[in-house]
């Protein structure tokens, strides 16, 4: 009797342990979960649409002043002082993965300098996602961070890309032309004359940090769009005439991507901003 008890204990250990190596077989051999990668997509949707509902964005941007030549509008920016902005083209996740890692890197530098500001010598910092507002141009801009390095304050970009644009900027005269006029217009706006642009390779976490200085000339462009947008406003308010606009109409590319497309297409009906002028 003994000994058919032990054939049986021995038996039952040994389904037992065949079941156990069959669990590790399947969790050897993990397969992705499309329903928990779903979850934590509509994550970035919802941190997406929690945004716009934090932020009305209106009134001029900086960083659409510095825009390309074929993309700049005087109209868009004219209206944008006046109306509320369209509902912008939602972006899709794959963009959003990609913005919200761009951002985690800004962050992280960030958070470091607000921890080391005072902590290591010769280092402050005097804003962090500094957003500003110049009341003579009406325009908001938002420098990365503004720090002090042994006294002198300095303007910071921050920009980071893949591996293969890291290279080719790391060595680069000109490593990131779009924060170069960046950099230009907020040491214009902030009077701080001197910028550091920082790039940084997403993949290895090298960096590299370039300093810039305050150069008049290179702001004269964006000094003159604003200038031009002031007298289009004025012109619009007071006497009526529409800005100079660059679309024919409603469904080409361009205006698609305006934020101001409705206002531009259908201004009777376009809600104007509380501050907007009649
Ligand atoms: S829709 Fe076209 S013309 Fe109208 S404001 Fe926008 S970019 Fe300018």
């Amino acid at each position: 009797m003994a000994g058919l008890n032990k054939l049986l204990k021995n038996i039952n250990d040994a389904s037992e342990g065949q079941s156990e190596a069959s669990e590790m077989d399947q969790n050897d051999k993990l397969s992705p979960s499309l329903m928990i990668k779903q979850k934590f997509n509509s994550m970035f949707l919802y941190m997406r649409d929690d945004r716009v509902l934090e932020e009305v964005r209106a009134g001029l941007h900086a960083s659409a002043i510095i825009g390309s030549e074929s993309e700049f509008c005087y109209r868009e920016q004219v209206l944008s002082l006046i109306y509320e902005m369209s509902q912008g083209k939602e972006l899709p996740v794959n963009a959003l993965r990609i913005f919200s890692a761009g951002t985690s890197i800004h962050e992280k530098w960030q958070n470091m300098f607000k921890a080391c500001s005072g902590n290591v010598p010769g280092f402050k910092l005097i804003r962090a996602e500094a957003r500003s507002y110049s009341e003579k141009w009406k325009l908001f801009f938002t420098p990365d961070s503004i720090i002090e390095i042994d006294g002198i304050p300095y303007i910071v970009e921050i920009k980071s890309m893949n591996t293969f644009s890291y290279k080719h900027a790391a060595i680069s005269s000109n490593p990131h032309p779009h924060a170069r006029h960046q950099i230009q217009l907020y040491m214009h706006l902030t009077g701080i004359h001197q910028g550091l642009i920082l790039i940084e390779d997403k993949n290895t976490q090298d960096f590299e940090v370039f300093r810039i200085k305050y150069n008049y000339k290179e702001v004269i462009p964006y000094l003159d769009r604003l200038i031009e947008i002031n007298s289009q406003y004025e012109s619009f308010i007071n006497e009526g005439i529409q800005p100079t606009g660059m679309c024919n109409k409603e469904s080409c590319k361009r205006a698609q991507n305006c934020n101001m497309r409705f206002a531009c297409f259908h201004q009777n009906e376009a809600k104007k901003l509380d501050y907007g002028q009649s």
